[in-house]
């Protein structure tokens, strides 16, 4: 027992830096957790969209200029939206690149689909383009998701949200690096899907897919090892569940907007930006991605 657990730690610390070394030999989806669990979620879900209000041009949260220059986009491309939701008093503003596979609609109705508490988690949700498929980040410390590319799944909003749920704006006590879930980790006998062996975080916030869906409607697809996750599963749910995955109540606690600045950028303020988010880029432990999924 012991020595299992130490090896889950040798294999955190692993991943850390960056190389990649699976926690499990076993995947309980193991073709993915959007086929299995995307009609369900869907079903039993719907946005409480209220209405929407777009900004004038000229104006964007510094978080989503940052985002914008960071990726090498032009703040000035930005469609930058207010959206508001019959179970929350205060709107969410949304940013998103005029080329984003995702439509505004397409974000407002994934966004929207979730509990409001795990919306609550979240600042702004914003979209890039991308020249194939979907990936993710999630930005822990602040409570910002961007999209890139065509991510409408709920599974994948619920991933990167669950990755706020674990950080909760304070990346350095991620519940999936405490010793219970380790310890849950270490009594399981699979991961989610292939994706969850990447490191423990990345496992957590598929754990969330798979007890969000049992939340929502009392049961999980079926599983290639029934049972093998259910340690991690229970302890997610019992922590969690009833102030985050319960589709009941109000929003509360969210994080607060950031600044409104102008989406003009000189050249040298736009170098300045690039540098400054290329040296984040892999090495920043609280942006948690690019996250991709099988
Ligand atoms: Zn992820």
């Amino acid at each position: 027992m012991i020595n299992l657990f130490s090896n889950i730690v040798a294999v955190v610390a692993v991943s850390a830096v960056g190389v990649f070394a699976d926690l499990k030999n076993k995947t309980d989806y193991p073709d993915g957790l959007s086929g299995p669990f995307t009609p369900g979620l869907n079903n039993y879900t719907e946005a409480p969209l209220e209405w929407f209000t777009p900004w004038g041009a000229g104006w964007i949260p510094k978080g989503c200029k940052d985002r914008f220059i960071g990726k090498g986009y032009d703040a000035d491309d930005a469609e930058v939206f207010n959206i508001k939701y019959t179970d929350c008093d205060q709107a969410w503003t949304f940013c998103r690149h005029k080329d984003a596979q995702l439509s505004l609609k397409d974000m407002a109705d994934s966004f929207g689909r979730m509990s409001v508490h795990m919306r609550s988690l979240v600042r702004h949700p914003i979209a890039l383009p991308a020249s194939s498929g979907c990936s993710a980040l999630a930005y822990t410390d602040i409570g910002d998701v961007v999209m890139l590319g065509n991510c409408k799944g709920l599974t994948v909003w619920l991933h990167e949200t669950g990755h706020q749920l674990d950080a909760r704006l304070k990346p350095s006590n991620r519940f999936s690096g405490t010793t219970p879930w380790l310890e849950a980790l270490e009594r399981d006998t699979c991961v989610p899907d292939s994706y969850a062996n990447t490191n423990t975080v990345e496992d957590f916030a598929q754990v969330v897919v798979v007890a969000q869906h049992e939340t929502l409607l009392g049961y999980k697809p079926e599983e290639a090892f029934p049972g093998c996750l259910d340690q991690r599963q229970s302890l997610l749910e019992r922590t969690f569940q009833s102030d985050y995955l319960e589709y009941v109540g109000r929003c509360s606690n969210r994080p607060r907007d950031f600044e409104i600045v102008s989406t003009k950028t000189t050249k040298r303020e736009k170098m300045k930006m690039m540098k400054r988010a290329k040296a984040q880029e892999g090495n920043d432990p609280n942006v948690v991605g690019p996250c991709s999924f099988p």
